[in-house]
């Protein structure tokens, strides 16, 4: 899909990391394929394999830019080369480092005096600026413009003996997002930041561990969800866990975890098929759409008009089911409804749509029924709105379908603040809530459409599961950033 077509944050990245398995980069390869959602990019996978003639283990490595099909579309890349029983794997949306760039498609792999090390990283480290600076003051060369490449160069320069110390090491000293996986020549080490920003999870497929961003990564290889990688957690996969089935867990360093989970992961990111920090998607997904339905329900003008209430295909869905669910709970009388079709086969066009058709660039990849619409009173449900372009042609689709009335709920607060934990989001001023000031009525003019309500901070957090002590990150909410970063990065990246 162009880039600009739809106008939502964009995901940083999938991560997969398969121990102990025959055809451990066709399991790596298919779950990417199921978490294509994360990165579209670019997409890669390195394998480690024991040469017993040689007596060392080799790397294989494929990368390239492109959809996870596209990448490894030829099998040889699997029967010739990928071998080994060994493999992490990537998906690229990239959120540092420039996107043009192969050397950036990760995993990233150097040789150094422990041996062979690969990393993938899905998030933001926001102190990379000024370890690279001080790194290279010192004489580093650096191959990438990747904030991931830092974490390689620090494990290289340990000066501790063992590796996984080495590994804890370079951990203790990097800041922000980050769930990473790492392969050694003969370990798996999965590790996630003291936040636990964005998810990973461990699962088993008989003998073989598996580590994988969301839960769908386990489902399409029919392997089963273990647990998540805790927060400040360092997990080490190797042939002694395979025979124990307990892999070894290490803290980063002894400070307690400090949860707070992207928000966003529940709001729009994963799917609705996954658990992610510890929950179901789609059951936390019902529930901000319940939220939603007792704080901002829609009065019609007229008692009598009938009222249906469609969701944005795929990301709105289960929401838009508990928005219905409660309002009809709550005595209301509205029908889901589905007015809005989406195109699954508009992929990447290259072709330049007409003048009028590039007016409402939505239009290739959304279509109304209008006889759904027609003379009813419409309550569109969407997860967020960004720039609020998609949004305001949305409305007028619908509206060229001739209904009574369109009203547009979101089941999130307005976005007003960069991520600097790992999703890519405009500049603020790019930002309709900025733009309009904060005044929700006036972001609904600017829609066109008859009404316009959010879900508050407060309602979105009492909405999400609490069961465990989670708490949750919303800085793009109210600028509130739990982990500092980096003045210059800060500087630079709000003013791209
Ligand atoms: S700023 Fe928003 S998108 Fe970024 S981690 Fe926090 S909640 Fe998620």
């Amino acid at each position: 899909m162009p880039k600009s077509e739809i106008d939502k944050p964009r995901c940083h990245c999938a991560v997969v990391g398969v121990f102990g398995h025959p055809a451990a980069a066709q399991m790596t390869y298919y779950a990417l394929l199921a978490q294509q959602h994360r990165g579209q990019e670019g997409s890669g996978i390195v394998t480690s394999e024991r040469d017993e003639k040689a007596g060392r283990y080799r790397f294989h490595v494929h990368r390239d830019f492109g959809l996870v099909d596209d990448v490894y579309k030829d099998e040889r890349i699997f029967t010739d080369h990928l071998r080994g029983t060994l493999a992490i794997g990537h998906n690229r949306y990239s959120t540092a480092g420039a996107s043009n760039n192969k050397t950036n498609i990760q995993p990233f792999t150097v040789l150094y005096k422990g041996g062979n090390i690969a990393i993938a990283h899905n998030g933001n480290l926001t102190n990379f600026r000024s370890i690279r600076k001080r790194l290279q003051d010192e004489g580093t060369i650096f191959q990438t413009t990747s904030d991931t490449e830092v974490i390689l160069h620090l494990i290289a320069r340990s000066k501790e003996k063992d590796q996984i110390d080495q590994i804890r090491d370079a951990l203790n000293q990097i800041e922000g997002a980050f769930s990473l996986v790492i392969l050694t020549d003969n370990k798996l080490i999965a590790a996630r930041d003291h936040a636990g920003f964005r998810p990973l999870a461990l699962g088993r497929k008989g003998n073989a561990f598996v580590v994988a961003s969301e839960t769908v990564g386990f489902d399409i290889i029919d392997a089963e969800y273990v647990r998540d990688i805790q927060p400040g957690e360092i997990v080490v996969i190797d042939t002694h866990a395979q025979k124990s089935g307990q892999p070894i867990s290490l803290r980063i360093n002894d400070q307690p975890a400090r949860p707070h989970h992207c928000i966003f992961e529940y709001i729009y990111f994963s799917r609705p098929d996954s658990q992610i920090f510890g929950h179901s998607v789609d059951k936390v997904r019902r529930k901000l759409g319940k939220t939603l339905a007792k704080a901002q329900p829609v009065v019609p003008k007229n008692p009598k008009d009938k009222v249906i209430v469609i969701n944005v295909p795929d990301s709105s869905n289960t929401a838009t089911m508990g928005y219905v669910q409660e309002t009809n709970k709550m005595g209301g009388k509205v029908r889901l409804e589905i007015g809005l079709i989406r195109s699954h086969y508009i992929g990447r066009t290259f072709i330049q749509p007409k003048q009028d058709v590039r007016e409402n660039k939505v239009k290739t990849k959304f279509n109304t029924v209008r006889g759904v619409l027609k003379d009813n009173v419409v309550v569109i449900v969407d997860d967020s709105i960004v720039r609020g372009t998609t949004s305001k042609q949305l409305v007028q689709l619908v509206k060229a379908a001739g209904p009574k009335e369109v009203h547009f709920r979101v089941t999130a607060p307005p976005i007003t603040h960069p991520c600097q934990y790992g999703m890519d989001f405009p500049t603020p001023r790019e930002l309709i809530a900025n733009q309009c000031g904060g005044d929700i009525k006036k972001i609904g003019e600017e829609l066109g459409a008859d009404s316009l309500g959010y879900l508050t901070i407060e309602e979105l957090l009492t909405a999400a599961p609490h069961e465990n002590g989670e708490n949750y990150c919303t800085a793009c909410f109210n600028g509130k950033y739990p982990v500092p970063i980096d003045v210059n990065q800060s500087k630079e990246e709000n003013e791209a």
